[in-house]
This record gives structure tokens, sequence and C-alpha cells, in this order.
């Protein structure tokens, strides 16, 4: 679907119009929204089954950072929020999984995006007794006490059914704190309705199989 949409946009048919075009957008925007889901749908079926790896790599965790927030950041402008970022500028290098710090980061950041009406979000990254210490923070909605651990089990989701105005499947979450804790890390949450909320991402800079020796599941990359 997103090539033969990236066909049309490129003018193969002919040129199109102001209105064709702005069509086509949509096509596009919804294919890769279904990508998503479905890659999510097939991630957390991966980890059920015990087949997702970890691979082990040297890393600069604050380059990630940056990196990622670069991501993040035109999504957050496209929807009129500013974007904070505190990350070092040393290196915080670590040897753990990049792959999955990146796609914790990306996930708790478009939530933050999701759930924020107005104000702004941001990325920090300090480094805490041995461990990385992200912090996804928004000025959003919020989440009540009730709901606060609920959020991290699988297809939970605080507004549901008809008055939902924002997409998702309800796995995001369940999927980044199991990726943390592959890591020998885990998410945090805080929050306060109507005021924001701060998810702590805690990832030690070196993965315990280093210090315990192999397990099933863990390569060593670089
Ligand atoms: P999804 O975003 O696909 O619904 P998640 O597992 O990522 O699923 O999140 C579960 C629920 O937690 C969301 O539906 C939402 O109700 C709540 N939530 C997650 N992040 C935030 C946030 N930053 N602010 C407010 N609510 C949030």
């Amino acid at each position: 679907m997103i090539g033969y949409a990236e066909l049309l946009d490129l003018g193969v048919e002919g040129p199109l119009t102001h209105g064709q075009r702005a069509r086509v957008e949509r096509i596009k925007a919804s294919a890769r929204h279904l990508v998503d889901l479905i890659e999510e749908i097939l991630s957390f079926s991966r980890m059920e089954s015990g087949r997702e790896d970890v691979r082990l790599e040297r890393v600069d965790l604050a380059a990630l950072a940056r990196h990622v927030a670069g991501v993040a950041e035109p999504d957050a402008a496209t929807v009129g929020l500013r974007f904070r970022i505190g990350v070092p500028d040393a290196r915080v290098a670590a040897r753990t999984d990049p792959a999955k710090v990146r796609r914790i980061l990306l996930n708790l950041l478009s939530n933050a995006v999701k759930f924020t009406p107005h104000g702004e979000v941001g990325l920090r990254l300090h480094v805490e007794d041995g461990c990385a210490v992200f912090r996804v923070d928004d000025t959003g909605v919020g989440i009540a006490a009730e709901h606060l651990e609920r959020i991290f089990e699988p297809f939970y989701q605080v507004e549901r059914a008809l008055t939902r105005t924002v997409g998702g499947t309800g796995l995001g979450l369940t999927i980044a704190r199991r990726l943390a804790r592959m890591l020998g890390g885990d998410i945090a949450v805080e929050s306060e309705p109507g005021v924001g909320s701060t998810f702590t991402v805690r990832i030690p800079r070196i993965h315990p199989t280093r210090r315990t020796g192999r397990r099933a599941g863990v390569r060593s990359g670089a």
C-alpha cells in the first residue's frame, strides 16, 4: 500500500491535484499506522513465546537519547507541543541492547505526545548507581492513582470505547516494561491527573549477564 501510494505521490500516473495529494498522504499515514499496530502485536507474541532475543552492544546512551529526541521532536511540533531535552554532553557508555532502549523511549514519547493536548513533553537522562536513568515527562491529561499499575497490563487503556479519541492497542507499555526487564531494568510511573506524567526507565549500564554469565536468548555483539 505504501509503495503504490508513493508511486502516485511521485506522479508516475500524472500530476496530482492538491486534494488528491492530501488523500494520498492520508493513505500513507494510515498504512504506516497499521504497520505499527501489526508490529506491536507481533512483538507481544514474540515475547509471550520467549523468542525475543537480547543483542548486547557497546553503546553511548547519551547519543541514543539525542537521536530518539530528534525522531520524536517533529511529532511534538506537529501538534504544537514544546520539546525539552536534558541529556549530558559526555558519553554514557553502556553494554546493552540499543534497539530495545530505543523502542522503549520512542514508545513512551509517542504516548507523551498522544496524551498531551497542550504544553510540553521532555526527555532527560542521567546516571545513577550504575544505571542509566531516562525520564519521559509530559504536561498531559495524567493518570489517576487507581490506573497507575494497571496501564502496564496487556490491552489496558484508561479511556476506553466510544469516548476514546486516540488510537493504540494497549500493548505499548506492556512491551516497554518487558523490554526494560529483559535489559535488567524496569519502568516506573508517577502522575497527577490534569497535571502530567513522568515515566522513569532505569537500565543497568552493564547488562546483568556480564556479571552472572550467559543466559539463553542473550547474544553478545561488538
Ligand atoms: P496505548 O497507548 O496503545 O493505548 P499503552 O500500553 O502504551 O497503550 O498505554 C496504556 C494506557 O495508559 C493508555 O491507553 C493511556 O490510557 C495510558 N497512558 C499511557 N501513557 C500515558 C501518558 N503519558 N499520559 C496519560 N496516559 C497515558
